[in-house]
């Protein structure tokens, strides 16, 4: 299939991804030169169908791009009211006040929104002003110029058989090409890890780190709803055996977003993230809150969680990296929009100088400085020692050790300099033989679910006559490696249930249901052996969330 031809087209910026920042980036070339030619690839079958997040959102992106966003009716509509933290016992909760906190980590002024539904609405500003944007249409190849640098991308190929050859329906797909190319995938993009690689953009830098978030949308019983109230808690379940923390946010409507949040760096491959939520949700403080509501969404997403010093150099000729693809997410405000649409703005406008200065296909690196020195610079900066502190001295140290450095950090100062990350996600998982496995109840069918059920509850739907895009590098590895020694953790890990391992005359044997995916790129952080690559599934396919 190497020698296809395709068409192509010519544009001065091509997008990869309708996220906040590939939309942010649109909209703002747009404001700058109505006749700039831009144009947006998304995968997921409409705008926001691929969009997993909280959310909590600070306007400060927003407020910065479309200033008068009330008046154009952004779904932005729901103030935070309430900003309540508890550590959980198994059977308790302490209120942890906010005072010790900088005020940076309130959310007042914040609003709680769905970004799946902001992004739907950003499309449209987009829209008006010119900007194409391609739904359903994945981007799977990037295309080099005769220089090496990037040119432009391969979208919407469809039709090809499992084994890789052209099926019946058969289509080539086009060749999009950009003056620039903008990667704005989120959280470890497929393209975007092709381009760091190729072009040694992590050399010098700190491995970035994850965390798994899985969200269940609620609608509970009008008299426990409480519109604006937001709650984080730490603690039980996870305990000793995880960082991370879980997410209840009451949005309009008599919903609450549910989520749960697990540091992908643990060590026990017996962990089992998915049911560690299910658990949560038996905890009497959250239990009376869902009793009597049903769920009635549910989703999964990898979030970036390495901060200032694990992101990469971002620029390289002819692409830039956007929002997570890089990697912006404020690890203790649990926030990334913000600065994901930021970039998208500041990108934007260095490819606006460039291109006003006749220059194309080269590093925007006036990007890459506003990045590091302007407003996303800063908010990761200040916080930049927290999630290290976490991984090295566990929950209760880090939440005073962290608190700590981030007023020193107000002020200017750290006593702790820039700690480092250490190992990578994958490589801190540890053999089966030094851990106990974990005894999860069943669920319950009422506050918890199966996977498979819950995963019914993200409208995932992959065409099934296509190559499985979850690629192994050697095939004899998962039941070598992963099974052998680490008690096969793809199964656990997963939370859409699509790794098994079967039994096939008493030998164990491995097993990818690609249909469950829900492109959260667990699979592609964790996997002990770096055995799994994600790629891109054709275009359309996936989850399709509503309102998340
Ligand atoms: C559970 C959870 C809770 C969170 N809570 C909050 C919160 O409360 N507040 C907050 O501010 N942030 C929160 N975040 C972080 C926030 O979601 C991210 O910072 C933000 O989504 C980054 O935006 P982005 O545009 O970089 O990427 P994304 O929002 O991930 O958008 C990327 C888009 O690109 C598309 N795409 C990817 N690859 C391709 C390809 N090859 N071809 C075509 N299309 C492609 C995807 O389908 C997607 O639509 C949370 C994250 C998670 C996982």
């Amino acid at each position: 299939m190497s020698e296809i031809e395709r068409e192509s087209m010519e544009y001065d910026v091509v997008i990869v991804g309708a996220g906040p920042s590939g939309l942010s980036a649109a909209i703002r070339l747009k404001q700058l030169d109505a006749d700039l030619e831009v144009v947006v690839l998304e995968k997921g079958s409409e705008v926001g169908a691929h969009i997993l997040s909280g959310a909590v959102l600070d306007p400060c992106g927003l407020d910065a791009l479309i200033p008068d966003w009330k008046e154009k009716g952004a779904p932005v509509s729901v103030p935070v009211t309430e900003d309540k933290f508890y550590m959980l016992g198994e059977a308790g909760k302490m209120a942890i006040p906010h005072w010790p906190m900088p005020p940076f980590m309130s959310n007042h002024g914040n609003y709680i929104v769905s970004m799946a539904n902001v992004c739907r609405w950003m499309a449209e500003q987009a829209e008006a002003l010119g900007v194409e944007i391609f739904p359903g249409m994945s981007c799977s190849e990037l295309v080099y110029g005769d220089n090496g640098e990037v040119k432009g991308v391969i979208a919407g190929e469809f039709g090809k058989n499992p084994d890789g050859t052209a099926g019946p329906g058969y289509e080539p797909g086009m060749e999009l090409h950009g003056k620039y190319v903008f990667l704005s995938e989120g959280v470890r993009g497929s393209l975007s890890k092709e381009v760091i690689a190729k072009y040694n953009l992590s050399e010098g830098k700190e491995p970035q780190k994850f965390g798994l978030g899985m969200k269940e949308i609620w609608e509970i019983d009008p008299a426990k709803h409480k519109e604006g109230r937001v709650e984080h808690t730490m603690g039980w379940p996870l305990g000793g055996n995880a960082g991370g923390g879980a997410f209840i946010y009451h949005i309009d409507n008599n919903q609450v977003y549910v989520g749960f949040v697990v540091h992908l760096n643990y060590k026990n491959p017996h962990l089992f993230p998915y049911m560690e939520f299910q658990r949560f949700k038996h905890h009497p403080h959250v239990a009376a809150l869902l009793e009597g509501g049903k769920r009635v969404a549910y989703g999964a997403r990898a979030i970036s969680e390495g901060g200032y010093q694990s992101m990469p150099k971002m620029v390289a000729p002819g692409v830039a990296l956007l929002g997570c693809s890089v990697g912006m997410v404020n690890v203790p405000r649990i926030k990334g929009n913000h600065n994901a649409m930021l970039s998208g703005k500041a990108a934007a406008e260095a490819a606006y100088e460039a291109l006003q200065a006749g220059r194309a296909s080269d590093e925007l690196s006036a990007y890459e400085t506003e990045v590091r020195e302007g407003a996303i610079g800063k908010d990761l900066w200040k916080v930049r020692n927290v999630k290290p502190m976490w991984s090295k001295w566990g929950m209760s140290a880090s939440l005073a050790m962290g608190g700590l450095d981030m007023w020193t950090n107000q002020l200017g100062f750290s006593f702790f300099g820039t700690m480092g990350h250490g190992k990578t996600d994958a490589a801190s998982t540890e053999p089966a033989s030094h851990h106990k496995p974990i005894d999860y109840p069943k669920p319950d069918g009422k506050l918890s679910f199966d996977r498979l059920t819950n995963v019914s509850f993200s409208f995932t739907n992959h065409e099934e006559s296509q190559p499985c895009h979850l690629r192994l590098k050697d095939e004899n590895v998962p039941v070598a490696v992963d099974y052998t020694s680490f008690a096969g953790p793809s199964q656990r890990y997963c939370p859409a249930g699509v790794y098994e391992f079967v039994e096939d005359d008493g030998k164990p044997r491995f097993v990818i249901n690609f249909q469950n995916c829900v492109h959260c790129k667990t699979c592609d952080i964790k996997d002990p052996a770096q055995n799994i690559t994600w790629t891109v599934p054709q275009g359309g396919d996936g989850p399709n969330y509503p309102n998340m």
